[in-house]
């Protein structure tokens, strides 16, 4: 992924976490900013949040956008869409198969 892409989504991911701490926590967004994320741990409990999270740590890492499975890429349409997406589409596909078969209804994107 280049960077401008990766900075796309970073971007996008910030704005949905300003977005949750606005309407959830009633939280100013513009305090709010990568270096001090961690101190508005308020939200710890809170899964969404902790998944933005973790998505901007895998920015930092440089893991993001690599499915945490096989380790492919995930495609830019699927991460655009979701940027917090842990799976390409080939084992998202598998899993809510094994899901599906498991009869565990949970949400897995
Ligand atoms: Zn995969």
């Amino acid at each position: 992924m280049d960077a401008r892409t990766t900075h796309e989504l970073q971007e996008a991911i910030m704005n949905r976490i300003q977005h949750i701490l606005l309407q959830n926590y009633g939280q100013n967004p513009d305090s709010i900013n990568q270096n001090n994320l961690d101190a508005h741990l308020a939200f710890k409990g809170d899964p969404q949040l902790n998944e933005l999270r973790l998505a901007l740590y895998r920015i930092k890492k440089g893991t993001y956008g690599n499915c945490i499975y096989c380790k492919k890429p995930i495609s830019i349409d699927i991460l655009r869409r979701s940027p917090t997406a842990h799976f390409c589409e080939a084992c998202a596909a598998k899993l809510s198969a094994h899901l599906k078969r498991s009869k565990l209804q949970k949400r897995v994107s």
